[in-house]
């Protein structure tokens, strides 16, 4: 097993009462829930779709001020492999 159980923190409650799971297979994420206020918070996954992908790679391109074309990340015509057992996938596309 890859991930590990700790004593995480409660935002509501202001203390170390949560119930906190960490994992980084197969990628990294969170699992917190607090027994005394309920408060849960949970890694989400899922999968852009091509218009929203293309945006996050052109706001990459940009901030990074990648001007070789050898640099930038392209704009995608189809959408890469998106296997559902890691997330999601975006239906409205
Ligand atoms: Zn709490």
């Amino acid at each position: 097993m890859s991930g590990r159980s700790y004593q995480g923190y409660c935002p509501n409650c202001r203390g170390t009462v949560a119930d906190a799971y960490t994992d980084h297979k197969p990628f990294d994420q969170v699992h917190i829930s607090c027994l005394h206020c309920g408060f849960t918070a949970e890694t989400v996954s899922y999968y852009l779709n091509l218009a929203e992908l293309n945006e996050r790679r052109k706001e990459h391109n940009e901030l990074n001020e990648l001007i070789d074309e050898e640099d930038r990340l392209p704009i995608l015509n189809e959408l890469p492999k998106q296997d559902e057992e890691f997330g999601k996938r975006n239906q409205n596309d």
